[in-house]
């Protein structure tokens, strides 16, 4: 299995790099020097442009930061996976509501939307966060902060097979495949570190929350309709191919945190091609004819019409398990047909925020 790599200063990449030659933006080899000197020239002079607009990191925040690298390093040591990234402090931005909610260019680009509370920015290798009025809790800020590194922590530049500079976010690739899984997978692992060292950020954030619970209890966090989805796909696949095992979770991790996509082909195998398409598709707008949709049944926003598309397909994947295959596949065709094709971006594409 070819894995992804990640370009990052002195870390795991260079080897990857010394093997085989990596092409440019130009079309021109680049060695892996040039390379990670051309990266890294590019992201410390957008950090110096921004230092005067973020704020210094409280000793929480560091604290915070360095507990969940552990948690991270941890969670690969359990998977079996070796050392992994380490994520360099500076590159983890703190902004003020005021800046965060201003329309400034100078902060790495534009915000997707005024609601996002924090934002893995690839091209320039920076997690921004927006500070919170009421200050750092470790499941309620923090919780946007962690689910950014580990965007962070699962970004891959370089793909083996076509030996091209392009991008991945653990399973959202350049194509604008498997963005919805991706956040899935993002926000489920980041509430199962928070759950697993919760007696760690109590002890060192104490008289903030009361526990994990105190905050998940009494809201979902983010992405919850990829979540219900994923968890929903993950049954699935545990039962049809590992007799009822647990499995598949911790595949998909490992594929996600290591860049490789072989727990796709479980569940390709177990969905099938349709649904899987279908599957991967969850999340980009550009995958789908949603104007047709919102013509169809009358939406007055696009956004309402690919929000009610999505609750489609969701239906679709959550009821395998109880209704009948012949309603199961006329759902299927129902949705599947307003799916389209996407050109593949093939130039290191140096875009696309993670939120
Ligand atoms: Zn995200």
């Amino acid at each position: 299995m070819e894995k992804w790599s990640k370009v990052n200063p002195g870390g795991e990449t260079k080897e990857a790099f010394d093997k085989g030659e990596i092409v440019g933006d130009d079309g021109v080899a680049l060695t892996a020097a040039a390379l990670q000197q051309k990266f890294e020239a590019m992201r410390n002079s957008k950090n110096a442009q921004n230092k005067a607009e973020t704020v210094a990191k409280s000793i929480e925040e560091i604290q915070f930061i360095g507990l969940m690298q552990m948690a991270i390093a941890k969670e690969r040591e359990e998977l079996g996976l070796p050392a992994g990234y380490h994520i360099p402090l500076e590159r983890v931005r703190f902004f003020h509501p005021e800046v965060w909610n201003s329309d400034n260019k100078e902060r790495g680009g534009a915000r997707s939307s005024e609601s996002t509370a924090g934002e893995y920015d690839p091209s320039w290798d920076l997690v921004d966060t927006r500070l919170g009025t009421d200050a750092r809790r470790p499941f309620q800020h923090f919780s946007i902060l962690d689910h950014e590194l580990l965007h962070q922590a699962s970004h891959f530049e370089t793909d083996p097979v076509g030996k091209r500079l392009t991008h991945k976010s653990g399973f959202h690739t350049a194509d604008k495949q498997g963005f919805g899984l991706n956040e899935a997978v993002t926000e489920t692992l980041n509430q199962e570190l928070l759950k697993k060292h919760e007696q760690a950020l109590l002890k060192y954030f104490p008289n903030t929350e009361s526990s994990y619970d105190a905050w998940f209890g009494i809201q979902s966090g983010t992405y919850s309709l990829y979540r219900d989805v994923l968890s929903s796909v993950i049954k699935q696949v545990d039962m049809k191919l590992h007799a009822g095992k647990a499995k598949t979770w911790q595949d998909l991790k490992r594929g996600y945190l290591e860049g490789d996509s072989m727990a796709l082909q479980s569940l390709e195998e177990v969905l099938g091609k349709q649904a899987f398409r279908l599957f991967m598709a969850m999340g980009s707008e550009e995958k789908f004819d949603v104007e047709q949709y919102q013509k169809k049944y009358n939406f007055p926003t696009a956004k309402g019409a690919f929000h009610a598309l999505e609750i489609q397909i969701e239906r679709y994947f959550t009821n395998n398990l109880k209704l009948s295959e012949e309603r199961l596949q006329k759902l299927l065709d129902d949705v599947s047909v307003y799916i389209k094709d996407v050109e593949k971006e093939t130039i290191a594409p140096i875009n696309g925020n993670s939120k």
